[in-house]
């Protein structure tokens, strides 16, 4: 079977066709760095993760972009609060970020633009629907005029007739729901709230919208017309419905190939979300001293179009799954002498696993098919019918499909600590990335007065009984 993805536009599962031979264009909402992203942002990054990893796997060559918003509705909003400037916020969270994906284990895209670095290309993409007709001004702000777009709503699958009449309402929110579609703005006219946040362009003094950012950015570093582009269904309205609006009117060309929403983490049937305050940042649960390889298991194994409830229960199945991976793997090492090379278990493994995920992305069929393979060679294991060689392509097995999963590899002796010590581990980790030297000092002597010693590794911290 070929490799298919459900692409929301068309609403049906499509065959994988890159634009050029062997190679994937990537684009990835990313986060808007005011605050820390909770663990239901990671279910979608965890997702890109896992699709960037599988296109690699499968031999494509990968060019993946995230976007970071550094100026919106909400940093303002924080700043003002807060009183800190949006450049002090924006990096305080964009570092945060990236210490998040790190310990997750997400692979880095090729490239995160923030909006502030590309504000001329946006000015310059708001000029040519200018030029081409799809604007007007109001108040000083620039609006794209959703009658002058035809096919608007065509993602979302939402009838234009029924909505408000576009000339008759505008909105300058960034976000807001279906039923106030409305044109949306392009460039806001700078209002006081708005403090020492502005742009002084050919537009005018202000900043730009939010949607604009992506149609920008994802021309400059994808060209007119690329791939693949993600987010969180709750993204498929309004953001990627008007990013279609601003690109295709802007170049003419057809934008995107294909369009992957994932389903959102859930707690007890809600959206998590900071509004509702129903979430956890990834920080909370690791510094309960939750294996961060646990809540990657957790957040990677529903399927994407799934929602995906989050509760200490399935932290605790995932704990477990994850603790049979590593008795595997221990037993595999210690394996000796002769006996079937386990080639064949091996390839049947593999061929299962490519054609899960070769169904848009059925992660629940793949690690089946790992748990087949871990209950076969056991079996194998206790009836002496393997040794050396077979534990070897074994464990090469598990390394190459974790190059897919982030599940699969050598946990060191972290996993036999008990949760207290891995706390104190996790937050040593912080205390060094935060450049508290003293108190990661003073953990490290916790640690010794507690029993335990700890290695830095190029993979990161390992702990071991003294
Ligand atoms: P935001 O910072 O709200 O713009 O969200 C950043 C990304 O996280 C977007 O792609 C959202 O779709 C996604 N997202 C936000 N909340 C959730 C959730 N509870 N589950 C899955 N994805 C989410
Ligand atoms: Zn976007």
């Amino acid at each position: 079977m070929a490799l298919c993805f459900y692409d929301t536009l068309s609403r049906k599962k499509e065959v994988f066709q890159p634009l050029e031979s062997g190679k994937v264009g990537l684009y990835t909402c990313g986060p808007t760095i005011y605050n820390y992203a909770h663990i239901g942002n990671f279910r979608a990054y965890m997702f890109e993760d896992l699709l960037s990893r599988y296109l690699t796997y499968r031999g494509y060559q990968v060019r993946h972009i995230m976007n970071l918003t550094d100026v919106e509705d909400k940093l303002i909003r924080t700043c003002r609060e807060t009183g800190e400037s949006l450049q002090t916020l924006t990096t305080r969270y964009a570092n945060a970020f990236f210490e998040d994906l790190d310990t997750l284990g997400i692979l880095r895209a090729e490239a995160y633009p923030a909006a502030t670095d590309h504000i001329d290309e946006m000015v310059t993409m708001i000029k040519t629907l200018r030029e081409k007709g799809h604007t007007y001004e109001a108040d000083g702000s620039i609006y794209f005029r959703l009658s002058s777009y035809e096919d608007y709503g065509k993602l979302s699958h939402m009838d234009l007739e029924e909505l408000r009449d576009g000339a008759s309402g505008r909105v300058d929110n960034d976000e807001y729901e279906a039923d106030s579609a409305r044109d949306f703005v392009l460039w806001k006219a700078y209002v006081e709230e708005d403090g020492d946040v502005f742009w002084e362009t050919e537009l005018g003094k202000g900043r730009p919208g939010w949607h604009i950012e992506c149609s920008a950015m994802s021309v400059k570093y994808l060209g007119e017309h690329f791939d693949i582009h993600c987010g969180g269904v709750d993204n498929i309205f309004p953001h990627h419905e008007n990013e279609i609006a601003q690109s295709c009117c802007a170049t003419g060309a057809q934008f995107v190939n294909y369009w992957l929403h994932c389903a959102h983490l859930v707690v007890d049937g809600k959206k998590m979300s900071k509004s509702l305050g129903n979430f956890y940042t990834l920080r909370d649960l690791v510094d309960q001293g939750i294996d961060p390889v646990a809540i990657r298991w957790v957040l990677i194994s529903t399927h994407y179009r799934q929602p995906n409830n989050f509760a200490f229960d399935a932290v605790d199945a995932a704990k477990q799954a994850l603790q049979r991976i590593r008795d595997f793997r221990r037993r595999l090492t210690e394996c000796q002498g002769a006996g079937d090379d386990l080639q064949a278990l091996c390839a049947s493994c593999e061929e299962e696993f490519v054609k899960a995920l070769d169904d848009d992305l059925n992660i629940s069929g793949a690690l089946g098919a790992v748990f087949e393979f871990v209950r076969a060679v056991n079996k194998a294991l206790d009836e002496g019918t393997t040794g050396a060689e077979g534990a070897k392509n074994a464990l090469a097995l598990l390394d190459r499909l974790d190059s897919v999963t982030g599940l699969f590899g050598d946990a060191g002796t972290t996993d036999e600590a008990p949760e207290e010590i891995i706390a104190l581990v996790n937050q040593r980790q912080q205390a060094r990335r935060d450049k508290d030297f003293a108190l990661a000092d003073d953990i490290r002597d916790r640690l010794a007065a507690e029993g335990w010693v700890i290695e830095d590794t190029p993979d990161g911290a390992r702990v071991k009984r003294i």
